[in-house]
């Protein structure tokens, strides 16, 4: 199984899906998938607090990479969209229809 890297939102989110099948996270609920992406995005914060700010971290803390946590938000986030039957491409379309009609101050 490949990801074409000329890949679209969606293409991402049928990988996902397949790809869960085939390593069997498939059974998960929402619910276990939601918990997940919370501790994805922990992630990602650590790794930006490390390599982004002067915030001090425990000298034994492990090294992540930020490009590969951002990629977990991803697969996770799509998880929980695939769990929900959300379209993600569809969802940004009709969210940002609405957004662009909000006045920002
Ligand atoms: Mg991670």
């Amino acid at each position: 199984m490949n990801l074409d890297e000329n890949t679209t939102l969606a293409n991402i989110q049928n990988y996902v899906d397949r790809m869960e099948k085939e390593r069997g996270f498939d059974k998960d609920s929402i619910l276990h998938k939601f918990l997940l992406l919370t501790e994805e995005l922990g992630e990602l914060g650590k790794t930006i607090r490390k390599n982004y700010t002067n915030m001090g971290l425990a000298s034994n803390a492990p090294d992540q990479n930020t490009s590969h946590e951002i990629a977990d938000v991803l697969i996770v986030l799509c998880s929980v969209a695939n769990k929900a039957g959300v379209d993600i491409g569809k969802a940004l379309h009709e969210k940002e229809s609405i957004n662009k009609t909000r006045v920002w101050k």
